[in-house]
């Protein structure tokens, strides 16, 4: 595929495991930005250019469509993370396949993962870029600085150009049901909330919560409890948003996350998370609550369904008496079954967050093309699970699952639940792990995905777009 101005062509080359940039001009003075050897075809001049920064920024600024947008205009909203920096051509096809309706999010990875990966958010955006021009996509994209917990995180995010960031206060929220005090309230740091207890108390104690279904009358246990439990992580949030809005040089998006914590957002939580934040001045167009057991990596919602539509139209209800912002579903890979209820409890106003499950699709190319570096990660990431597990919702037994590869049917593996969450959680231990022979596992996973990446593409154009489907009836800003 090319990309096309009046000036410029682009595209990617493959040549075995190796991809060039390649750049076409009628005019040698449109080439100046880009690094790149140069050669001339008849009247056109030709650049063949290595996938560096330098020539990601050049494209970025000749190709208007390859800077990431808001992503707010779009009532709906998908992320699709990529560890490999190969999936974005097969996720960018999956969005082009199913019309308009679904704004993409092609550029997304957590702080975690990328310190994980060695990765830098530059070489996040750039990877997306080239499979951008490698996809021919000329739709509009976003890009998501995903859970930051550090201004530091901020930092990186906005030098690179990222325009939503997803803040995530989770290490503040206390880790309490109930049985607070006012003692423990008292605690709390009251100056930062440029706030007192008493003035908590009036606003909230008594008050009646509207959250569609049903109404809940607010008590002064529910007050404290939401003020124990989540006070401190609204000074945080505060804290990284005005980091992120004044150190700002383009216009950002905010989400606040607080899905990777050990309780459920109850209905009131949310609401006094959303009108803290809204008192101390901060805007967002997303939130990610935690949500109802059942959200497991790389596999269907294991939860009750109709329990989630219950707390999803809750949710969605709440964010409506803000002015509506979206609900934004993290681990929302695989969740096939439920896809349907998700749009209809929101009205359609949700952001999907998946990542790993891209990753496994690039694991199917590695285990039909190179069986011996699929058990290479198969041994590491099964090793590992142990203490990977720890930081995932996950519920995989690796005793469930074969030691010895010899006559395993390894797609089968890999679609099988314990095998695909030990693969999907294990991808840091793998990816910066070595083979037998000694060699780095990450340059031949590259280099095997590299050499398929037409299969790759297909893969994860057919994989991501069971993803979108269900999303995409919904019109754009309807
Ligand atoms: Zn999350």
């Amino acid at each position: 595929m090319t990309l096309r101005t009046d000036s410029l062509e682009a595209s990617i080359r493959y040549d075995g495991p190796v991809r060039s940039l390649q750049l076409t001009a009628a005019d040698p003075a449109a080439l100046a930005p880009f690094d790149g050897e140069a050669s001339l075809a008849g009247e056109r001049h030709l650049l063949s250019c290595a996938l560096s920064t330098t020539n990601a920024k050049a494209l970025q600024e000749a190709f208007p469509v390859l800077r990431p947008q808001l992503i707010s205009p779009h009532r709906t909203s998908l992320g699709t993370g990529d560890r490999t920096g190969l999936a974005t051509p097969g996720q960018a096809r999956a969005f082009g396949e199913h019309g308009t309706g679904v704004m993409p999010v092609l550029a997304q990875q957590s702080i975690r993962e990328m310190d994980r990966l060695g990765r830098s958010a530059r070489s996040v955006m750039d990877d997306a870029v080239f499979g951008l021009v490698e996809a021919g996509w000329s739709s509009g994209f976003g890009a998501d600085c995903d859970h930051i917990k550090s201004t530091e995180g901020i930092d990186r995010g906005l030098e690179a150009g990222f325009v939503m960031f997803t803040l995530d206060p989770g290490d503040m929220v206390a880790d309490v049901t109930g049985g607070v005090t006012a003692a423990d309230a008292e605690a709390l740091p009251w100056d930062h909330l440029e706030d007192t207890l008493e003035d908590v108390r009036a606003r909230y104690v008594g008050m009646v919560l509207d959250v569609g279904h049903t109404q809940i009358e607010v008590t002064e246990q529910d007050v404290l409890t939401a003020a124990v439990k989540y006070g401190r992580a609204v000074v945080e949030a505060i804290r990284l948003y005005r980091h992120a809005t004044e150190n700002a040089r383009h216009e950002i998006e905010i989400e606040f996350a607080v899905d990777e914590t050990a309780w459920l957002t109850t209905f009131f939580e949310h609401f006094y998370l959303a009108s803290e934040l809204r008192r101390l001045g901060a805007s967002w167009f997303s939130f990610a609550p935690r949500y109802v057991d059942g959200f497991e990596k790389g596999l269907d919602f294991l939860g009750d369904a109709e329990e989630l539509r219950e707390n999803l139209e809750a949710h969605h209800a709440i964010s409506e008496q803000f002015g509506g912002y979206r609900i934004s579903l993290h681990s929302g890979s695989d969740k096939f079954s439920i896809y349907p209820l998700c749009v209809e409890a929101t009205q359609g106003h949700v952001h999907l967050k998946t990542s790993g499950t891209s990753y496994l699709c690039g694991i199917e190319v590695v285990a039909a093309h190179d069986p011996e570096l699929f058990a290479a990660i198969w041994d590491i990431s099964r090793a590992s699970y142990v203490r990977a597990r720890a930081s995932y919702q996950v519920s995989a037994q690796a005793d469930r699952t074969p030691t010895s590869l010899s006559g395993v049917d390894l797609a089968e593996l890999i679609s099988s639940s314990d095998a695909r969450q030990i693969l999907h959680v294990g991808y840091g231990d793998s990816l910066n792990g070595t083979d037998p022979a000694g060699a780095p596992i990450r340059d031949r996973f590259l280099e095997v995905v590299t050499r398929h990446q037409g299969l790759h593409t297909d893969l994860l154009a057919a994989h991501i777009g069971r993803h979108i489907a269900p999303f995409a009836s919904v019109p754009v800003g309807g």
